[in-house]
């Protein structure tokens, strides 16, 4: 299988004929990073593969990028480009699936890798989906209401011809919310006639969205670290926890895990880091926040730096906001019991075998952080049946769910001896290349 990318090349080529000041970030992108830990990824899981080994190059080359300009009116009337990318990865086992990030720091490679995540995670976990993502380069805090609603609006419709229910299906991932799944719904449908509520997930609920979705992958977070600990002899009730990120994520398996005893030790957001030693509230952190833009100065916590957050002693540390954030620097330093992966891809593969020589559990992002993806399925179903279900309904499925797949990718580790993470990768691996080997190559 090779690592190489189309891209490289056209790189080299695009920048020598270049001549303007400023070229589109595709062009100039230095930092492969996330995808090169994709492709290391792959590799581990190849020679578990056997015969569908064959058609494992699939899996390191996306199906279909598209690279769009984002031209916006400006509140003061000036014009404003912005790069905006959908990726779909795999779609041998149906639509694509991902979210939209709106990230200055966003770039190809980055979007690349999140796809293919997603074509993993969805045949992990067994949902009919392929794997798909998008972004926008751009920090949505400079823009006003307005000029969001704009460039959501507009890159939506640039985007339009290759998402749809039976499709592409896009979500909320970093810096998107609710309203703006709102915002492309509405302009899915005005482009194509009717109102399409099954061509985007994590809608407000009065619009087809899910009871249930907000918190689905944090609660997902939840269920399957809560397998994770009956491996280990952990008791929640006793146990303790560090968490990065307090978003839409962050904060919801925060809830889950303050609710059920576990003491919320250490929390680190894009403002810094703080250590509580009386167990940090969520909700009262949340409020803390919501008024002060920070963590800092949360009544009976002290401030932490990186260094600190990363080596506090817990039993669960929950990276929970962007990827490679636990790399060969920082990974020895880790000593908590088990790491469940929130985010996409926050631990490299060298920091992956630091923490299993040291005996630290990681459950993979592709199983972890599955329960957003599974009740944007859920949604999805509910659009196209336009029959709705009960948050309990939703939550027990999701619990069922996530519990099964922990439990049937932990056995394929026991079998296999390898980590969860290339189980998980067996598991997903087997079920893409299955179908594309069943579907066959055309012509
Ligand atoms: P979010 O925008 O709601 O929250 C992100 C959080 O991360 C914020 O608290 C922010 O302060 C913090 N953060 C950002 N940069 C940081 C840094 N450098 N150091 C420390 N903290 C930092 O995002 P989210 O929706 O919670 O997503 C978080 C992660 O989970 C992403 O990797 C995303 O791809 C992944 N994910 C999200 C969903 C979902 O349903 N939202 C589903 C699956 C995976």
């Amino acid at each position: 299988m090779t690592a190489r990318l189309p891209l490289q090349a056209a790189e080299t080529a695009s920048q020598r004929s270049m001549d303007i000041s400023n070229p589109p970030s595709f062009l100039t992108a230095d930092r492969m990073g996330p995808w090169a830990i994709y492709l290391e990824q792959i590799k581990r899981v190849q020679p578990h593969l056997g015969k569908l080994g064959e058609f494992a190059e699939t899996l390191a080359r996306p199906k279909r990028i598209l690279i769009v300009d984002v031209p916006i009116r400006m509140d003061d009337g000036s014009i404003a480009h912005f790069e905006g990318y959908r990726v779909q990865h795999n779609l041998a086992r149906g639509p694509g699936k991902g979210g939209v990030r709106f990230h200055p720091d966003v770039t190809l490679p980055e979007v690349m890798a999140l796809a293919a995540w997603m074509s993993i995670k969805t045949a992990a976990v067994n949902l009919p989906f392929g794997g798909a993502k998008g972004g926008v380069r751009v920090n949505p805090r400079d823009l006003s209401r307005g000029e969001l609603e704009r460039l959501t609006r507009r890159y939506t419709s640039e985007i339009g011809f290759m998402i749809g229910p039976g499709k592409d299906i896009p979500a909320p991932d970093v810096n998107t919310d609710e309203q703006i799944m709102a915002w492309m719904m509405d302009t899915y449908s005005a482009n194509a006639g009717h109102s399409a509520s099954g061509a985007v997930t994590g809608k407000p609920v009065s619009l087809g969205g899910s009871l249930g979705r907000r918190d689905a992958t944090g609660r997902g977070v939840f269920v399957v670290a809560a397998e994770a600990a009956k491996t280990r002899n952990i008791a929640l009730a006793s146990s303790s926890c560090a968490i990065q990120g307090f978003g839409n994520v962050g904060y919801a398996a925060a809830r889950l895990f303050h609710r059920h005893g576990c003491k919320i030790s250490a929390v680190q957001t894009s403002s810094g880091a703080i250590f509580s030693d009386y167990g940090i509230d969520p909700g009262k952190l949340h409020d803390h926040i919501k008024r002060s833009g920070s963590v800092a100065g949360f009544p009976a916590s002290e401030p932490l730096t990186a260094d600190e957050f990363w080596s506090d002693e817990v039993e669960f540390l929950i990276p929970a906001a962007l990827e490679e954030q636990i790399t060969r620097d920082n990974a020895a330093k880790i000593r908590a019991q088990i790491v469940v992966e929130g985010a996409n891809g926050p631990v490299t593969p060298e920091a992956d075998d630091i923490l299993e020589n040291n005996g630290v559990l990681v459950v993979p992002d592709v199983l972890a952080n599955a329960g957003g993806v599974t009740v944007s399925y859920f949604e999805w179903v509910q659009d196209m049946a336009s029959f709705f279900w009960s948050e309990d309904e939703v939550n027990s499925r999701l619990d069922r769910l996530m519990t099964e797949a922990f439990m049937s990718i932990a056995d394929v580790a026991r079998l296999h001896k390898v980590s969860l993470r290339t189980a998980a990768y067996i598991v997903g691996c087997e079920r893409i290349l299955s179908a594309r080997q069943l579907r066959g190559l055309y012509p």
